[in-house]
């Protein structure tokens, strides 16, 4: 051993499993002739390195500043121990524990050098589909148990070929312990198959299908987390025969690029939003559409944005460099049902929509959409965290005991904690029928499996009606936790940005149980992470015909003009009442005077909807949020002036809707535009909430507000109110790593289950 020698005992704990850590601590030793060893543990990677102290300290510099792509360091822990002379560095088999802690990495895209590979005629990976590295490819997806070893994933039905194994084995390769490697000679394989399940028998089945798509038809392609519904995005027929199928109307599909350049040609992407593009989660980012564009107008009827992503699997290279500006790559389901992962169950659910299916045979254990973002305000903002992200974990500022939350029944997410870690699944889906309900299920039990964890309490929404909380009944865990909706959205917030209350939260969104069995949904709460007060909320109005006036924005229509000018509201002259059939109206009308089958609601979604509807664009919905969306959208750069607003002061605020539509309904009869009257109404919501609160923090004395809640995706409110906010000098939060819609709420259901339990 050298003189002066020192060792040390480093234990590494984060996502440092499968992402080529080891190999990378090996060429680290060797860099500064440092001996010992590396092996992974169950609650990470444990070192034994010894040498010069100088260089032990560049080492240990190097670590944390150098680690590779797909690592994530949580915590390094270091510690001085014996020398122990060893002759070399090595690295150590794995020493399995009953119990582990390690962190799996999600699903990512290809990296550059496999991509460079996979384009290069001489190398033996050439134009192979499922060319992968430990800095890329499938995990979340693939895995079925822990700890993440081949046999574990659905690799494990591949035997190694000879040059798989010895790059598999060498520590200084690129490959080196990366679990799903493979090659054309041993890994999985492609196929092209008729709707019909015939075998198309060709060379090149992936050229086949990019003829396919270039004759308009429909493809069902299997991917990284489940399949997709393929066509041409420059072939109107082809979309409009893709949305028929799969009775998906208006909804805009996604669709995929080969690079920024061939997105340029039909979007605008600022350098935020490239970055984002071109990350290695590879989620779906909203860009304006460019006008004109080259894309036919059904792939993003109506709307500004469309969703765009690259390619992340190398399948999707070899698809897309046959020289297709975009494909729709929407999730291959019927509306509304999961994806299809297993090829059986594709065939089975897909042959009436997809013409042709290129399928493989590696099997998906675990489904995972697309993630889908939105660049505000140069902060990335999910509306779904699901591919790429899942299943990082989000750290508290404190342990909590195992929990797990069922979240709630729009835009299903769950999730399990583990001391100061919140694992959120997947995006899941509404539960709204009893396939999205299976895939609850499934999730929960394969969380419960790969991170090891058995929950001690559930936590859940109030909703009595919900399935995730018939799911949260049918648990055998107690105790059970039921959280206030609008509390959770508040709390999970609050646990991104590690905050202790009380603080104001503003909880705006289209729906929630509230304690008083009214749908809530515009709240300004006074929380804490264990209670909170409803300090004000939105004036009740009815909701004519309850889950009906969701799909039918009308209906809301006529509940706030009833509210702002009585029965007199009839005598009305505005195009939506002349467009209703006069014993439709007496119906709805009756219906909210008499309170039959019309649940009283606070929502700030169902505000949006019916301004929507009062203004003309829309008094029908295709999907929840869509004519709040468009008012959005349609919003015009700057407001003039704004509406008068109201509130009733109390104990609980009461603000009013009834001036703001009489402003509005001004407007509209002295031919003012749909655009002006929601630029006005936007910045109407601004000063009214951010005066509310300036009044609420100084009787108070609080200076913190929490901006969450489906309604804050909503780019116009969310930078406007934080900039308001800001200038009368409350500190503003809002979401960055979780969606603010009901993608996250499982997060808050979580902390707060905690909060409550520890008292
Ligand atoms: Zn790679
Ligand atoms: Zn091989
Ligand atoms: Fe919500």
């Amino acid at each position: 051993m050298t003189e002066n020698g020192v060792a040390k005992r480093l234990k590494v704990n984060g996502i440092v499993q499968g992402v080529g850590f080891r190999p990378f601590i090996f060429q680290l030793a060797e860099k500064y002739g440092l001996k010992g060893d590396v092996a992974n543990t169950s609650s990470g990677v444990s070192i034994h390195i010894e040498g010069p102290a100088g260089k032990v300290a560049s080492f240990e510099a190097d670590l944390s500043a150098k680690s590779p792509p797909l690592a994530v360091i949580v915590e390094i822990n270091s510690q001085r121990v014996a020398v122990k002379n060893y002759p070399d560095f090595t690295i150590t088999k794995s020493k399995g524990e009953s119990r582990t802690s390690t962190l799996i990495s999600p699903d990512v895209s290809i990296c550059d050098d496999c991509l460079a590979e996979l384009l290069d005629p001489d190398n033996r990976r050439y134009r192979y589909p499922f060319i992968n590295c430990t800095n890329c490819g499938p995990r979340y997806t693939i895995i079925d148990d822990i700890p993440y070893d081949r046999p574990k994933t659905s690799m494990r039905h591949f035997k190694m070929c000879a040059a798989c194994q010895s790059e598999y084995d060498d520590p200084t390769d690129r490959r080196f312990h990366a679990q799903p490697n493979a090659c054309a000679g041993c890994g999985p394989h492609v196929c092209l198959y008729d709707n019909q399940r015939n075998k198309i028998s060709l060379k090149d089945p992936i050229d086949q299908a990019a003829e396919l798509l270039k004759q308009g038809y429909i493809l069902a392609i299997k991917g990284l987390g489940g399949y997709h519904l393929a066509a041409d995005a420059a072939n109107s027929d082809a979309v409009m025969r893709l949305r028929r199928r799969k009775l998906r109307e208006e909804k805009p599909f996604a669709v995929m690029s080969v690079d920024l350049e061939s997105i340029r040609r039909y979007a605008l992407a600022d350098g935020g939003e490239e970055k984002l593009l071109t990350s290695i989660q590879r989620p779906i980012v909203l860009l304006r559409k460019k006008n004109p564009s080259c894309l036919v107008k059904e792939v993003a009827p109506k709307n500004k944005y469309f969703g765009v992503m690259l390619p992340y699997t190398p399948l999707h290279y070899l698809l897309l460099k046959q020289g297709f500006t975009a494909l729709v790559m929407t999730s291959g389901n019927l509306s509304e049902e999961p994806i299809a992962i297993d090829n059986d169950d594709a065939f089975n659910r897909l042959a009436g929509i997809a013409d042709y299916f290129l399928v493989h045979d590696r099997d998906i254990y675990l489904r995972s959409d697309d993630s889908i973002v939105r660049n505000i305000a140069g902060t990335k903002r999910f509306i779904r965290r699901s591919r790429g992200f899942v299943p990082i974990p989000i750290f508290l500022k404190n342990e909590v005991p195992p929990i797990l939350a069922c979240g709630a029944d729009l835009k299903n997410t769950i999730c399990i904690t583990q001391q100061d870690k919140v694992f959120l699944s997947q995006h899941i889906g509404d539960l709204e029928n009893l396939a999205t309900y299976e895939f609850l299920k499934l999730t929960a039990a394969h969380l419960r499996r790969i991170l090891d964890i058995q929950p001690e309490i559930i936590a859940y929404d109030m909703h009595p009606d919900y399935l995730s909380t018939q799911f949260a009944r049918e648990q055998e865990v107690t105790p059970k936790i039921q959280v206030q909706h609008h509390h959770a959205h508040i709390v999970s917030c609050m646990a991104e940005h590690k905050l202790e209350g009380p603080l104001i939260g503003l909880s705006f969104d289209g729906t929630g149980y509230g304690t008083d069995a009214a749908i809530w949904g515009g709240e300004i709460l006074i929380a804490e992470e264990h209670d909170f007060e409803r300090a004000g909320h939105l004036a009740y109005v009815a909701m004519p015909g309850g889950s009906a006036a969701v799909k039918a924005p009308w209906r809301m229509a006529l509940s706030y003009l009833r509210d702002a000018y009585g029965e007199q509201f009839r005598e009305l002259k505005l195009p939506l009442l002349t467009e209703i059939e006069s014993a439709k109206l007496t119906v709805i009308g009756e219906m909210i005077t008499k309170g039959v089958n019309a649940p009283m609601t606070s929502s700030l979604g169902r505000l949006f909807d019916g301004v929507a509807a009062i203004c003309g664009i829309r008094s029908q919905v295709n999907f929840e949020g869509q004519a709040a969306m468009e008012l959005e959208m349609l919003a015009a750069d700057a407001a003039q002036s704004i509406y008068d607003y109201d509130w009733i002061a109390g104990d609980t605020v009461n603000v009013q809707p009834a001036p703001i539509i009489r402003g509005i309904v001004k407007d509209l009869q002295q031919g003012r535009s749909a655009a002006d009257i929601s630029a006005k109404f936007h910045q109407t919501l601004i000063r009214l909430f951010t005066d509310l609160c300036a009044v609420i923090g100084k009787d108070r004395g609080l200076d913190r507000v929490v901006l969450s809640g489906g309604v804050f995706q909503n780019s116009i409110l969310l930078t406007g109110l934080t900039d308001a906010l800001e200038k009368r000098r409350f500190t503003v939060f809002s979401h960055r790593q979780v969606p603010s819609n009901d993608g996250g709420i499982a997060l808050g259901q979580a902390v707060v289950a905690a909060a409550i339990s520890s008292r």
